[in-house]
């Protein structure tokens, strides 16, 4: 399998050309865009890597599926549903949308920027500093490794550029989807798309995703596997932003990607996988990334349809 992961890296390689990296977060901007890596971790316990799956990158957005959760477990899917809703928006993760209609919690999802932001004031916690570290420590907890933390250069980066998220964190407060201090609900979205881990962290996320909330080590249950059900519904259908419908064709199982180049997917039952190459789509998908999921999915019968 290693000689197979080998091989669908030096068939993507050239891909990785083929995009562009964030720069509307300048730190973003400062990633090797030949970076390519995966991480493979199966329920047998099997665990299959290859190329630069042990370099750093920011979550960014597949932080969105791990807020998701946390608010799940701190209010249940009844809650949750009734303020953010689960429809595909077709629409860019940060686009305003706005017009002289009422915004409604229908017309957002937990993937999207809006939808993660009003996500962020369900946490349970006293200040937002508390709820951002219970969030740090369920990220740890599903990666099974403590030494996840906060890229503070990226953080202060996202904090100072984050123009259009203090936007649409307005809008949402305008039409009362949050009622908290935005600067504190911001503060702590910037944080939780601040977090930095590798594609390990991510393919073990993915896999307590795909074994419905049960830990990989210990086989313990750490979340009701009705909340995985509904994520991983979410992430079918919102997952890979604007790109989602194209990329359930091509690769058909659950998946975030995030700006930071990184990919997560979960293959329910079987795998969870980490994918990192920076440089993206015009929809903020890693290139080289899906395409090696493409490849993956092919061999591996992965397709859940
Ligand atoms: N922190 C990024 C933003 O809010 C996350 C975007 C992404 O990864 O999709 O713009």
């Amino acid at each position: 399998m290693d000689e197979l992961l080998e091989e669908i890296l030096a068939e993507c390689k050239p891909f990785t050309s083929q995009g562009a990296l964030a720069s509307y977060i300048p730190e973003l901007a400062k990633a090797d865009p030949n970076s390519l890596g995966i991480y493979l971790v199966s329920s047998d316990g099997r665990i299959n890597r290859a190329g630069d799956y042990h370099k750093p990158f920011t979550i960014q957005s597949i932080v969105k599926p791990i807020l998701l959760l946390q608010a799940l477990m701190d209010n249940g899917v009844d809650y949750v549903r009734s303020r953010v809703g689960v429809e595909a928006t077709g629409k860019p993760f940060d686009a305003i949308n706005y017009t002289e209609q009422a915004l409604l919690s229908d017309h957002i999802n937990p993937m999207v920027n809006m939808g993660a932001i009003a996500i962020c004031t369900m946490i349970s916690g006293k200040s937002y500093e508390e709820k951002f570290d219970r969030l740090l420590e369920l990220t740890r907890l599903l990666a099974e490794n403590n030494e996840v933390c906060l890229d503070e250069d990226v953080y202060l980066s996202e904090k100072r550029s984050g123009s259009k998220n203090r936007a649409l964190a307005y809008l949402l407060k305008t039409y009362g989807i949050i009622q908290d201090d935005v600067e504190e609900v911001l503060d702590c979205y910037f944080r939780a798309c601040s977090i930095r881990v590798d594609c390990a962290d991510l393919a073990r996320i993915g896999f307590t995703l795909a074994s419905h909330g049960k830990s990989l080590s210990t086989g313990e249950r750490i979340f009701p596997a009705a909340y995985a059900s509904y994520v991983n519904a979410i992430l079918m259908t919102c997952g890979m932003y604007d790109g989602s419908g194209d990329f359930a064709v091509k690769v058909g199982v659950p998946a975030k990607s995030g700006v930071g180049g990184g990919i997560m997917a979960v293959v329910p039952t079987r795998m969870g996988i980490g994918i990192f190459s920076p440089a993206l789509d015009e929809k903020g998908n890693s290139v080289a990334g899906i395409r090696a999921l493409e490849i993956l999915s092919k061999k591996l019968y992965l397709s859940i349809f």
